[in-house]
């Protein structure tokens, strides 16, 4: 084992430990793509003898979504995983991937978050592991920020907090929170995992991709402005939460029935203008 791969997992370890992520006993959804992201996680996490399942959203775009589905599915039979497959189309009646719109990805991003608490928390889940690295992390917030909605990362963190929500969502980690993109990259292929290095053809469209590309050019000049965009965030927090605690609270949707922060869902209410 390199120097590298002992360090990178050591410091996935402690990120578990430190934020007290999950323990040996409860069971852990790890929520899957096929991306380098989530099946490290979901390796690291089996490796490390967590009690987990996986979960993936079959998107049904093309040749990518059979790519990725084929790679997690012979994974998962390797590992030991059971594999849960969601099928979105099915779940939504229609194929959000096939509108002629450039908010694909706002809409896929909504759709996939209820589907992953809904179904999470249907298997019994007391978590959601999530892939995200710090680059995705840093990125966030800066689309938060530029969006005028900093509340939105009140969410953010190695674990949301839940004290002031409600049963019906699954906590969500995120084990790889400190790692930067690069080095999960790294780790992925020094490890051989099975992962399709290529982009969904969607994510040209994304703002998520506009940001990532400002990020990068910024970081040619400062190695660690994406660790340092995330500490300030982080030492931010508090006073955010203090300041939109009101906005925190959870009601139920009226059509779904799922945990929202409005009458009605975010999915729902999207959903009611796409024929
Ligand atoms: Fe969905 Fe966009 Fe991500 Fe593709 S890039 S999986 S469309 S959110
Ligand atoms: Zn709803």
């Amino acid at each position: 084992m390199t120097k590298f791969i002992q360090n990178f997992e050591k410091k996935v370890k402690e990120t578990i430990q430190k934020y007290k992520l999950a323990n040996k006993k409860e069971k852990i959804i790890v929520a899957c793509s096929g991306g380098k992201d989530s099946t490290t996680t979901l390796y690291l996490l089996k490796k490390f003898g967590y009690n987990i399942e996986a979960l993936i959203i079959d998107l049904h775009i093309g040749e990518w979504s059979k790519k990725n589905l084929e790679n997690i599915k012979s994974f998962c039979k390797e590992l030991g995983v059971k594999l849960h497959v969601i099928d979105m189309k099915k779940e939504l009646g229609k194929d959000i991937h096939k509108l002629k719109t450039r908010k694909v990805c706002f809409i896929c991003g909504i759709n996939k978050r209820w589907l992953l608490n809904k179904k999470s928390r249907e298997l019994g889940a007391k978590k959601v592991a999530m892939g995200h690295n710090l680059d995705d992390e840093a990125e966030s917030i800066l689309m938060n920020l530029f969006r005028g909605n900093i509340e939105f990362g009140l969410n953010s963190g190695p674990k949301v907090l839940m004290s002031a929500k409600e049963k019906k969502f699954v906590q969500r980690i995120r084990p790889l929170f400190f790692l930067l993109n690069k080095d999960v990259k790294k780790y992925s292929q020094d490890m051989k995992l099975p992962i399709l290095h290529q982009l969904c053809p969607h994510s040209k469209y994304s703002y998520r991709r506009q940001i990532r590309t400002l990020l990068n050019k910024l970081s040619l000049e400062d190695s660690k402005v994406k660790s340092k965009i995330v500490k300030w965030f982080m030492e931010k927090q508090p006073e955010l939460r203090e300041k939109y605690a009101s906005k925190d609270s959870v009601n139920y949707c009226e059509k779904c029935g799922e945990p929202c922060r409005n009458v009605i869902c975010k999915k729902c209410e999207l959903m009611t203008y796409i024929k």
